[in-house]
Formats: structure tokens, sequence, C-alpha cells
């Protein structure tokens, strides 16, 4: 048998388990199980950064690419005091099926910086981005590797990104990220991609589960680009939002809650907070919003929310997951125990890159779409794929993730065995 990696990072340990747990029930061959439980690159750069005050702080930045088999690596940068190298390769694992499962011509990739973006200044940001840029440079291509934003980053460092490759290889090359703003290069759609795609996972789960969208309610944690727009959509499809929150707290309401006034308290405030959203119901805590009432629960935010320690104080019967990776295994285990039924991250905020491929391939033709077009598309793909992984897990009786896990893994395999070894 090939040998079983196990790693102490919990998001990569809970990655691999999962990996090699859906490779023996499709019973994978040890070759294919080795080559894919190993990522092809590891790049660790530092990137020194002057700082407003004019000292120098040297950060830590990371781009992983787990799988260039079915396309380029593909995946986003994401700046949090969190991020490792062993983050960056779970996560660039869970983007290689992501791309697979979404049928879309990409591997998987991740990377970021370790750092507090909210405590830096905009042109600390910058300064600290270019850098970046120029020591992943090497890696990063319309062909070889397509970053995105992530958590903490978005259209500005993008555009930094760009920029400063495009000035290193003396042209411009639209096509090496995505996630640009609509007026440089950016696509009308791509900024609500992921939040529209999270939602039109939880309506297509209703409509599977012969539930009317109309007579149900939703809580979502985070209000970040994913959060907010999963919670502006689920409201303009009928669903109740009873529960939103972000950093500065839970905001709970039975009678749901106002997401356009949310979003222009976001808007309104510096750092893009809920500052000052009118608190209601009883829900002041960061995570209180995972344990409201509610038919459905979208964790939004950040990884391993739902454990051993929260899992059992969810009442929704629902999952959809928006973040990545925010259940641990054994929140898993926890929840199926109490028949609570959920949606794979890697399905569900697909959106995402799925409106990437769209951006990236208006970009390498340089003809743009009309939002409609975007939109039309997007949601045709995601109702699709639901279907596919829903009937899947049927069929099997196995979870949505298991069964996710083990489409998504299939294709990447049949290429890699296609394409032999020497990728
Ligand atoms: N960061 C997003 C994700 O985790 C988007 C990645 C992309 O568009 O490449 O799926």
């Amino acid at each position: 048998m090939a040998e079983r990696r196990k790693a102490e990072n919990v998001l990569l340990d809970t990655a691999l388990q999962e990996f090699y747990g859906a490779a023996d029930e499709m019973g994978l061959s040890e070759k294919l199980i080795s080559i894919l439980s190993h990522a092809e690159r590891r790049l660790e750069v530092s990137v020194p950064t002057e700082m407003d005050d004019g000292s120098v702080k040297v950060f830590k930045g990371y781009r992983v690419q787990h799988s260039t088999a079915l396309g380029p690596a593909k995946g986003g940068l994401r700046y949090d005091p969190a991020v490792d190298i062993d983050e960056c390769e779970a996560l660039s694992m869970l983007m290689t099926w992501k791309c697979s499962l979404a049928g879309i011509p990409y591997g998987g990739g991740k990377g970021g910086i370790c750092c507090d973006p909210l405590e830096m200044s905009k042109k600390e940001k910058e300064r600290m981005t270019r850098t970046f840029a120029a020591r992943i440079a090497p890696i990063i291509g319309s062909w070889t590797d397509v970053p995105a934003p992530d958590m903490n980053t978005g259209g500005p460092e993008m555009v930094w990104i760009l920029d400063t490759i495009s000035k290193m290889h003396g042209q411009l090359e639209p096509g090496i990220l995505t996630g640009k703003p609509i007026s440089y290069w950016g696509s009308k759609g791509r900024n609500e991609a992921t939040g529209r795609g999270v939602a039109t996972c939880g309506l297509e789960f209703m409509k599977a589960l012969g539930k009317d969208p109309a007579k149900m309610t939703a809580s979502i944690q985070g209000f970040g680009n994913v959060g907010s727009y999963t919670a502006k959509t689920l409201q303009e499809n009928g669903v109740k939002v009873v529960g939103i929150s972000d950093i500065t707290g839970s905001y709970y309401s039975e009678k749901g809650i106002d997401i356009e006034k949310a979003f222009e308290v976001k808007d309104k405030d510096p750092k893009k907070l809920l500052n000052g959203f009118e608190k209601v119901g009883n829900c002041e805590k960061v995570d209180e919003v995972l344990f409201t009432k509610c038919d459905f629960l979208f964790p939004c935010a950040r990884d391993g929310v739902i454990n051993k320690d929260t899992a059992g104080k969810v009442l929704a019967k629902y999952v959809v997951e928006g973040a990545n990776g925010p259940t641990t295994p054994e929140g898993d285990k926890i929840m199926a125990d109490a028949g609570v039924k959920l949606v794979p991250d890697f399905l569900a905020n697909s959106g995402g890159v799925i409106g990437s491929y769209f951006e990236w391939a208006q970009n390498l033709q340089g003809f743009f779409w009309t939002a409609d077009e975007y939109n039309t598309r997007l949601i045709h793909i995601m109702k699709d794929n639901f279907k596919r992984v829903w009937d899947y897990a049927e069929a099997k009786k196995v979870t949505m993730r298991r069964a996710a896990t083990m489409a998504a893994i299939q294709r990447v395999a049949d290429v890699v065995e296609l394409r032999g070894l020497f990728l």
C-alpha cells in the first residue's frame, strides 16, 4: 500500500483523509493515490515590505500548485494571520477537486501571505502585494497558474499583481489572474459569482428536498464577499434570512433581516464591516449565528468553525458550505449522526471559480460578455453540477461530500492516466 500522509495542520490532514477515504471507496490505484496526495509544487517566498513608519517587515508568502493535470493551476490568494504553506496545500487540493467537479479546464492552486491586512494601510498592502507578485511571478501565467481573490483580497490586490507582472513581462497579461475590477479587464458578474452560486446551490437543495424557499429560513455566517451575496440572492428568491454575522458580532431577527440595509452599513464602514448594524434579538457573539433557529445554515466565513465543540449545537437541519473547509471531520460526523444533510464547500462555492473561468476565457479572447450572459451560464452550470452530485449521492447512498469528492477525483485520475507519469 502506498504511504499515507498525515499532517499536523488540521486543514491539510482533513483534506488528505477525505481524499484517502474517497479514493479507497472508489478503488483508485495505489499509484494514483500516491501521486494525487502530494502537491506538484510548494513555493515559499519572503516579502520585505516598507511600513508607513519607515521600518521594514518581512512577511512570508506562498503559492502551492496541487495539480496541473487538467490545466493551469487555479485558486485564490488570501491575506490572513493563519496562512501557512500547509494550509495553502490543503486549499490547493480542494481547488483541484473544485475545478474538476465544476467541469472547467483547471488544476488546483492556492497561496497567500501571512499578515494581518486589517491592521495595514492601503499603501503598505500595495507595497507588500507588489513584492509578493514579483517573487511568485516565475510560476504565474495564463497557461501555468492563474490566481484570484480569496479571504481579504479583491480587486485592488489583483490590479497590483497584474500591473507588476505585466511590467516585468513588458506587456499586458490580463489572463494571468481573475477577479479583476470590471473597469480593468474584469467581468460583469464575477464579484457576486461565489455568493450567487452558493445561494443557487441552497435553492436547488431546497427543491431537491421538496421544500418551498418562501417557507424557509436561513442564517449566514460571514458578511464578506461570499456571505453578503449569498444572503442577498437568497432573500431575492424569497428565503427569509434570519441571521447574519461578521467579526463585529451576530445579528438575528425572527422576522427577517433587511439585507439591503446591511449592505449600506457595510459599505459606509472603512473596514467594510457591519459596524453599528442594529442588533436584533439576543445574538451578540461572533459564533452565535451558527446556533440560531433556522432551516438552512450557510457557513461563509472561515474553515473549522463547525467542529467537535460546536457541531452539536447547530439547530439547522441543512448546511451549505460557502467557506472553504468550514466543517472538521469530527463536526461532519456529529452532524451526520444527527441527520443533518450538507452540501460540501467545493460544490457549493464553485461559482467563484466558474466565474473566474468565464473571465479568463473572455480575457484570452479579448471579447466581453454581458452580465446576463455571465449569470445565465453560471446558474445553469451550478444547477447542473448540484443535480449530478445529488443524484450520485442518492444512487450510491453516500453523503454529498463523498459523492462530490469521488466524482472530482475520477476526472483528474482519468487525465493523469491518459497523460502518463511525466506531468
Ligand atoms: N478563492 C476562490 C475559491 O476558493 C476563487 C478561486 C478562483 O476563482 O480561482 O474558490
